[in-house]
């Protein structure tokens, strides 16, 4: 009687155990599936946007002609995501990038859905996709997309997938479009000798790359990663294609004169053509930079000492559909704000960066390609911090003197490298949490709730419905009083400087 009496309440415990975890691990898989289900759906959405009326105006705002950028950022507890793609409108050329960068997608959330069923998950995860961009004219494009998955320990593992294409014609280029028969022996051989003479030059590829392997991989071109710009053609391998993981990945690139033989001469045409277009538009780039530059001189207007204030911040932009509006609503209440900008964004759409800094808001650098900058070594902390400085101040004429990690996070090394490019790390005092929200009413009631005198406003212009809450936001906060400026224009006010965080 005594021993059912004891066993019975321990029964209980692990029924509601059971129940418990089943709950937890349901919740799990229908949590991730769901959320791989809207990355999905938000690349579908927003492309059907990018063919509204209003926004084929705004396209040509882009720095490549009939390229857009694709941006998808999710902060969570367990796992971030930062995603980065152009995409064409055009299904042909969109399909295959969408799929690999589905498949990345996929993956990683089964990577992390598997830890975490097996409770080995103690760490944030971080997936970033972002893209290199060579245009070769303006209507044929190489596409270099790195997906990095970082599952804890010491590095994460990279995967890279080269695309070409041709927007007026709506196709992928193949070999056969810029070689002459590529599939005979010859042309394989060349570039397999091209290849053999950089692995030569290279100690690490020397010590780890294994021939056999190499020669497997190149077999069939159907199956090359290959890239082309007007310079070199490059071979792209994945970790653990042709040597052991510290090896890593390997890219070879080729001068295109050594191929010149096997050139198809229209290819080369092209290039002849494209050259003084190259040439004209970095002119007309220049001149536009130096106007900028020279009215936001004359523009400058002194700040009042006193008074309520409060500082609007736009992350992840510029966004050829979301900025514009954004600057609208600002330019109607005479506000001011800063924008944190990616040098992705930037360099996709640089009239729209410089518009920005014209109308007097404050441009700054929230990295190149919003990857959890505490995840990466010192060389590439600088690189997506100097990059994207270079990036704002060749398009406003002026030096960003704010850096914002993406996601918020830094340690020491982001503070140290900040500093030495002269930039103060900003966060934020009221998170809009316009991200999570995707609704103006609570949008406007978030920030009119928690605002107050000297805040930092975390907002992003990526999102429309940011967009459509700020002319409200602008109106109570305005008729409470408050002035909206700049975030170096607050911190002077405030007495702060140096490398923060503030
Ligand atoms: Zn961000």
């Amino acid at each position: 009687m005594y021993f059912i009496k004891r066993v019975k309440p321990l029964g209980w415990v692990a029924l509601l155990c059971t129940l418990i975890i089943s709950t937890v691990i349901i919740f799990l898989v229908v949590g991730h599936s769901s959320h791989a289900g809207k990355l999905s759906n938000k690349a579908t959405s927003i492309k059907t946007n990018f063919v509204h009326k209003d926004i084929t105006v705004n396209t040509e705002m882009g720095e490549y002609p009939g390229l857009q950028l694709h941006t998808e950022l999710k902060g969570l507890e367990d796992y971030t995501i930062s995603i980065n793609y152009p995409f064409t409108n055009l299904d042909t050329i969109d399909q295959p990038i969408e799929t690999w960068v589905h498949n990345q997608t996929e993956d990683f959330l089964e990577t992390i859905q598997s830890n975490e069923t097996s409770g080995d998950q103690p760490f944030r995860s971080h997936l970033n996709i972002h893209v290199e961009t060579n245009a070769i004219t303006d209507n044929i494009y190489n596409i270099v997309l790195n997906a990095y998955h970082y599952m804890g320990g010491a590095n994460g593992i990279s995967f890279t997938k080269s695309f070409n294409f041709n927007v007026e014609e709506e196709r992928h280029l193949t070999l056969e479009d810029i070689f002459i028969h590529p599939d005979n022996d010859s042309f394989n051989e060349k570039v397999m000798s091209e290849i053999h003479n950089i692995i030569a030059e290279n100690d690490d590829y020397n010590e780890f790359i294994d021939d056999e392997l190499l020669q497997d991989n190149m077999n069939s071109i159907k199956d090359w990663n290959w890239g082309i710009t007007k310079e070199k053609f490059t071979m792209y391998f994945n970790e653990y294609e042709i040597g052991p993981g510290a090896l890593g990945d390997v890219s070879f690139a080729i001068e295109m004169d050594q191929l010149d033989d096997y050139v198809q001469s229209d290819w080369l045409t092209t290039f002849e053509m494209d050259d003084e277009i190259a040439k004209r538009k970095q002119k007309e780039k220049e001149r536009k930079a130096k106007e900028k530059a020279e009215s936001q001189n004359n523009n400058s207007t002194p700040v009042e000492t006193d008074g309520k204030y409060i500082a609007l911040t736009f992350d992840d932009g510029p966004h050829p559909d979301v900025t514009p509006r954004i600057l609208e609503s600002l330019a109607q209440y005479d506000a001011k704000a800063t924008f944190f900008m990616l040098g992705l964004q930037v360099e996709y759409y640089p009239e729209l960066a410089a518009e920005v800094a014209n109308q007097g808001h404050e441009v700054a650098n929230h990295s190149h390609s919003h990857t959890d900058m505490t995840l990466l070594g010192n060389d590439q902390i600088a690189k997506e911090i100097a990059t994207t400085n270079a990036n704002i101040e060749n398009i406003t004429g002026s030096k960003s003197v704010l850096f914002r990690p993406p996601y918020g996070a830094y340690n020491e090394q982001v503070q140290n490298i900040a500093k030495q490019n002269g930039l103060s790390i900003i966060l934020w005092s009221v998170d809009s949490l316009d991200w999570k929200n995707r609704n103006k009413h609570t949008i406007h009631s978030t920030v009119t709730a928690n605002a107050t005198v000297g805040s930092t406003v975390l907002l992003h212009d990526i999102h429309p419905t940011t967009a459509d809450a700020l002319p409200e936001v602008l109106k109570t906060l305005s008729e409470q009083g408050y002035e909206f400026i700049t975030v170096s224009e607050l911190m002077e006010k405030q007495g702060k400087s140096g490398i923060g965080p503030f």
